[in-house]
């Protein structure tokens, strides 16, 4: 699965090279799937569920599952970019939010804010806690910070499938399994962040999930291994001690 991630996260540094105002998220989206069959694997969104793309490109208000198309990208704007690859029967998924051009204070700190939300809920890791210690520490400080955490959508187990068990959800969740962390399991940890409103909905496209009061929303996501040492984000961005 490192191998499957490292290839995974190369891509996105591609990405944020190419991510300026007039491009398109068709652009992007032919630029992901290009690089990860190039590297020989396979983009594990392509006709998932029938999604008809590599990558979901969600701006703005929409929050994820966005479907690329010809929208052009503003300066202002923030592209949420999920990407999963699978390499020998393995699966690695990552999402980031990224900036076009110059963005405004509020999308900086709500992109700062969700980076943040996910690390907090990394270093909650911890070889025999409960999985609901991600969600809680994840939720804790997006409200800190005047945010509001989607609850419809959760993170996930991963490896021989894209979505194993169990759930990760972002928030203090009592309706979910909430088993204790073994080593070697491995979560692919995401949170969704609003500026306004927890509350979200689907798009006439019947795959777009927007926010209710289209106010901005942000996604940051890795796919993450619980091991004796600590957690090991296996989608880390270089080799830098920066997970992004
Ligand atoms: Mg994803
Ligand atoms: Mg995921």
């Amino acid at each position: 699965m490192q191998a499957s991630a490292e290839i995974l996260a190369s891509v996105f540094l591609a990405i944020r090279e190419m991510v300026a105002p007039g491009v398109t998220t068709a652009d992007i989206d032919e630029v992901i799937e290009t690089r990860i069959r190039e590297a020989g694997c396979v983009p594990s969104f392509k006709g998932y569920h029938g999604f008809p793309a590599s990558a979901c490109i969600s701006v703005n208000e929409e929050v994820v599952h966005g479907i690329p198309g010809d929208r052009e990208l503003l300066n202002g704007d923030i592209v949420g970019v999920d990407i999963g690859l699978i390499k020998d029967d393995w699966h690695a998924d990552s999402a980031e939010t990224i900036p076009v051009g110059e963005i405004g204070p509020e999308a900086d700190k709500l992109l700062r804010v969700t980076k943040e939300c996910l690390e907090r809920g990394i270093a909650a890791i911890e070889v025999g806690q409960r999985v609901s210690v991600i969600g809680m520490a994840i939720e804790q400080h997006a409200r800190a910070n005047g945010f509001s955490v989607v609850e419809s959508l959760v993170g996930h187990g991963i490896g021989r499938e894209l979505h194993e068990d169990p759930q990760v959800p972002n928030f203090r969740c009592f309706t979910m399994p909430d088993p204790v962390m073994e080593e070697g399991l491995v979560i692919a940890i995401e949170p969704m962040i609003n500026a306004g409103t927890k509350r979200v909905m689907t798009a006439r496209d019947e795959w777009t999930i927007l926010t209710a009061d289209r106010e901005l929303s942000a996604h940051f996501e890795h796919t993450v291994a619980v091991t004796a040492d600590g957690p090991q984000i296996l989608t880390r961005r270089g080799t830098g001690t920066a997970a992004f």
